[in-house]
């Protein structure tokens, strides 16, 4: 068989297994035929079925936790690696379709090994609840795998610097590569500078869609924002981003989550 031929067989082939819910068939003389012809792998690659191709896909959770083991090793940033109780790599659901992006674990995070746990983090699942979704369901992760250290004897928590988001975003990267997310949720302008590399203000940034890697990314104010600031109006704007959030997954909303406020 010619190759101009092979390839007409593959299209039509293709055409079948996306449209049929029947599997593509051919008869025992046709199939030796092809499997003799040079282009065969290919042929066979177009007619394997997509949970052939599922099961022989690494499995994401192996392929995160082989990160997570590098993560849990890393001392790139000495003064950090010195400084962290443990490091903190991201939770949730491997497979998950929405993925939130926050900047670096605060002293809760720290001492528990989770992200977003903290009174932040606390208001980040009641936003997730009212959203239908439970932790489960979605993955969080933040830049930074370790918490920013703290002169001795202080109390608090310090934004990462740029050099240390730096360092650590590979880990996120490989994350996000493995999990591909349908759509990213970054939380607060130094996520956005720790994932895009670029600075900007909440008013300038959040509200609207923008890509990471060809991946739709939501921009909007971190959850500490709100419980420092406790206006009404600030609330009902990190909600409306939430709400494109679930129209871009296409996600039913209800009339009561559409006139909701946090
Ligand atoms: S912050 Fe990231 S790069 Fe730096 S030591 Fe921790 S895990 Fe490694």
């Amino acid at each position: 068989m010619t190759q101009p031929a092979l390839d007409f067989v593959i299209a039509a082939l293709e055409r079948i297994r996306e449209k049929d819910s029947r599997a593509p068939r051919a008869s025992r003389t046709a199939l030796a035929l092809l499997q003799a012809a040079p282009v065969a792998a290919s042929l066979r690659e177009a007619c394997r079925s997509p949970t052939e191709r599922r099961l022989e896909a690494p499995d994401k959770a192996d392929s995160l936790a082989a990160v997570r083991e590098r993560v849990g090793a890393c001392t790139k940033c000495a003064h950090l690696a010195c400084s962290r109780t443990q490091t903190v790599f991201g939770v949730g659901n491997p497979d998950a379709d929405l993925m939130f992006i926050g900047e670096a674990p605060g002293a809760d995070e720290d001492r528990e090994g989770e992200p977003f746990v903290g009174r932040a983090g606390q208001l980040l699942t009641r936003i997730l609840k009212a959203m239908n979704f439970a932790r489960e369901d979605v993955y969080i992760a933040n830049i930074l795998k370790c918490r920013p250290d703290m002169p001795a004897g202080s109390f608090g928590n310090r934004p990462p610097t740029p050099t240390e988001m730096q360092t650590c975003r590979p880990y996120l990267m490989e994350q996000i590569e493995i999990i591909q997310p349908s759509v990213l949720v970054a939380l607060g302008a130094v996520a956005v500078e720790g994932l895009l590399g670029t600075r900007g203000t909440m008013r300038e940034l959040r509200g609207r869609w923008h890509t990471y890697n060809s991946i739709p990314l939501m921009i909007t104010y971190h959850p500490a924002y709100l419980l420092r600031n406790q206006a009404p109006s600030e609330k009902r704007k990190v909600w409306e981003d939430m709400l494109q959030v679930l129209e871009r997954l296409e996600q039913p909303i209800s009339d009561r989550q559409r006139n909701y406020f946090l």
